[in-house]
């Protein structure tokens, strides 16, 4: 059974742009990405969200799957719980302060230091590759997802300049530096995070125009 997410929304998006979608995750096995198509089609999905991972890193391979959705007439849309990407791990034992502070010790594990200037310097240089790739293959008008680390939504930084910013507002700079990057790639597109934020009136970091905010999302 192929690792996947169904979502509606609706909320924000513009009337006759309402998609019915399902995620693929990166670890869905090449056997399995071949009953997506059908899968989405038995639950009346229009679109398929393939993880930015597939679509810079797997090549020929799932371009296969991309042109048969598209034969379908089902939309592309691309991104997930693709953070990682924006920060690669390997940075961590030269750079440890891009990384999240716990209890006093920088951790490579879930999510980075946001309020580190090199670290959003970083994560917008490989967002705009990734991003650049992406605008490629995925279908106008065009729809990006950017979720924080599955089940750990809200480990973010504890440092001292991070502590004075929620997970949520933390996840947002991260949200903002990439939604900056789709606006210079494509101004009509739409970067879909989560708002898990418990005090929207503490709300110190505003997001950007073209993204939109989901309450909640199942996993
Ligand atoms: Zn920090």
């Amino acid at each position: 059974m192929p690792y996947i997410i169904i979502m509606e929304l609706k909320s924000k998006i513009p009337a006759g742009q309402e998609r019915k979608r399902l995620f693929i995750s990166a670890k869905t096995g090449a056997r399995e990405r071949e009953k997506t198509i059908k899968l989405a089609m038995e639950n009346e999905c229009d679109t398929l969200v393939f993880s930015l991972n597939d679509i810079v890193f797997s090549g020929k391979k799932n371009l296969k799957y991309m042109k048969l959705a598209k034969k379908y007439e089902i939309n592309i849309e691309a991104g997930g719980c693709d953070l990682p990407l924006f920060l690669p791990g390997r940075l961590f034992m030269l750079n440890r302060d891009l990384f999240r502070m716990a209890q006093g010790k920088r951790k490579n594990d879930h999510h980075f230091c946001p309020t580190n200037p090199k670290t959003i310097s970083i994560i917008a240089e490989n967002a705009q590759i990734l991003l650049t790739r992406a605008v490629q293959v995925v279908t106008k008008p065009r729809i990006f997802h950017l979720l924080p680390d599955k089940g750990h939504e809200n480990t973010w930084c504890q440092c001292p300049a991070c502590r004075a910013f929620s997970p949520a507002e933390q996840y947002l700079m991260a949200v903002n530096t990439a939604a900056d990057i789709i606006a210079k790639l494509d101004p009509q597109a739409i970067l879909v995070y989560i708002d898990f934020d418990t005090e929207p009136e503490a709300e110190g970091v505003c997001p950007r125009k073209n993204t939109v905010a989901l309450n909640k999302f199942i996993f």
